[in-house]
């Protein structure tokens, strides 16, 4: 795993996505998702994709998380409402780029360059998306230590 302080990248990588500029006849979102501080919120017609939820240890250690929920969404369904300035990116593998809030930390997509979609962390919705998680991925790397599927739960905090 390559972590260097030389792949955080400048605002500059998040122009040429150009989820800025559509203006088509799709861009009337329907969904709307937001970071913790509300710095940045962003709206969606629709998930193009299955909700897969990864267990990998890039998404574990980038959104502090045992597990991360993510769903692909077309550029052109995908659309920031303000906080374009807020976002900054982190390269975690070769060309993808993790987008997050500079102010909270909120990871709330990824991308590639080339690429027609980004991959939505939708955790960060706002608005039920009407979809379920269609599976778990990457369960290979996950840390045994972390498992809480057999634990007891309560509805707030154990007193
Ligand atoms: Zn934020
Ligand atoms: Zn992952």
């Amino acid at each position: 795993m390559r972590l260097k302080p030389s792949q955080i990248t400048s605002k500059t990588s998040f122009n040429h996505m150009n989820i800025m500029k559509n203006n088509n006849e799709n861009s009337k979102g329907t969904l709307k998702g937001s970071c913790l501080c509300q710095a940045v919120v962003y709206e969606l017609t629709q998930l193009d994709m299955p909700i897969w939820i990864c267990h990998c240890q890039t998404c574990r250690k980038a959104n502090a998380a045992s597990e991360v929920a993510t769903a692909g969404v077309q550029r052109s369904h995908f659309r920031l409402l303000c906080g374009e300035e807020k976002l900054t990116a982190f390269e975690s593998s070769p060309g993808k780029l993790r987008y997050f809030c500079s102010v909270c930390g909120s990871h709330l997509f990824s991308a590639r360059d080339g690429q027609t979609h980004v991959i939505l962390r939708v955790a960060t919705l706002d608005t039920d998306p009407g979809l379920r998680p269609l599976g778990h991925i990457w369960t290979s790397q996950d840390q045994p230590w972390l498992d809480g599927s057999t634990q007891p739960c309560f509805a707030e905090r154990s007193s």
